[in-house]
């Protein structure tokens, strides 16, 4: 783990769980203040503009926690996320840096499956998340100690049992997620209590929007993540920005 800072005595290898026995009950805010005490390298957050990244954007902005506020922009975005991105900036007045897909990887791809190639096969959307966020993802976290998401427990199957903080050993850093115990409903209360910007899509039958072409609403009763890459398998619906080579979520204790 070389590119872990620790800011005490603690290895990057034992800091997970210190962090998650002493810290695991305090707020999202508070957990956020101890990993930024904990850690003296760079903390990235990576927003996709949900309900949860929104939670957690108020709680960095608000107070004041020094975290650097990501987001990777595939080009297939609903139009109310870029108004919501514009929104969240002139609220919390900050820039929240883009990362794109480099474009010569973009031309290649699109031109070998068609720009709706997603669609074709498996191996056509993963190339697509690949070229889109997972390849952008790895320049945002570049040189980081820690990477905070917006991931809760509850969200899906393969989520549950996450803790506080994990080791990421596909990006060599700390794997921070401060509402892992959180249920979408107290979030919502949250983030209604603070007047966070949401988007309006949640409204609409959207409880998690990725890319406007593989987002459909959910009907009532259905899981939160049905509307993702709906017509594939739901064990394999993540578009591996979280998930190991041998498809399990990366956690602390797991080998990834
Ligand atoms: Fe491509 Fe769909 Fe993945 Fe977005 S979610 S990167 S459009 S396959």
């Amino acid at each position: 783990m070389p590119l872990i800072k620790t800011a005490s005595t603690d290895s990057p290898a034992t800091l997970p769980d210190r962090l998650d026995a002493a810290f695991g009950d305090l707020p999202p805010a508070l957990r956020l203040r101890v990993l930024r005490r904990a850690v003296s390298g760079a903390i990235v957050f990576t927003t996709s503009f949900g309900l949860e990244d929104q939670a957690l954007t108020h709680c960095i902005c608000d107070a004041g926690v020094d975290v650097e506020i990501v987001t990777l922009d595939t080009g297939r975005l609903f139009p109310e996320t870029y108004t919501l991105w514009a929104e969240t900036e002139q609220r919390y007045k900050r820039r929240i840096r883009a990362y794109y897909p480099r474009h010569e990887d973009l031309g290649d791809l699109v031109f070998r499956q068609g720009v709706n190639g997603f669609f074709n096969s498996a191996e056509s959307r993963k190339a697509c998340c690949g070229v889109r966020k997972v390849e952008p993802l790895r320049r945002a976290l570049d040189g980081a100690s820690a990477w905070v998401t917006g991931l809760r427990g509850d969200q899906s199957a393969n989520r549950q049992g996450m803790g506080f903080v994990s080791l990421d050993q596909t990006h060599e850093l700390l794997k921070a997620n401060p509402l892992f115990d959180w249920s979408r409903d107290a979030v919502l209360a949250f983030a209604e209590q603070n007047d966070v910007p949401l988007n309006p899509l949640h409204a609409k039958g959207f409880p998690s929007i990725g890319c406007a072409p593989c987002t459909r609403a959910v009907a009532p009763g259905e899981p939160e993540r049905a509307g993702r890459w709906w017509w594939e398998e739901e064990a394999k619906k993540e578009c591996g920005l979280h998930v190991a080579e041998d498809g399990r979520l990366v956690r602390a204790g797991a080998s990834a």
